[in-house]
């Protein structure tokens, strides 16, 4: 019952191409903007860059597909 199983083809694996998706133009495929802010900490104004979610790629920075650039 045990069939000859040497016929082992891994040759036919046929691979996924690169997928195709665009990179978020807005943030740069980071999926953070950066978002320097003069803040005064302890008196002393200094630039402040937390970085804010990309609103375009909610952070994913990139779409599924070709996104043509607005
Ligand atoms: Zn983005």
């Amino acid at each position: 019952m045990n069939g000859g199983y040497g016929d082992d083809e891994t040759g036919d694996d046929v691979e996924v191409p690169s997928e195709t998706h665009t990179v978020c133009v807005l943030c740069g495929g980071g999926g953070l903007i950066a978002d320097p802010k003069l803040a005064i900490i302890g008196g002393v104004p200094r630039t402040v860059d937390n970085g804010r979610p990309c609103p375009h790629c909610q952070t994913v920075g990139h779409f599924p597909g070709i996104v043509p650039p607005v």
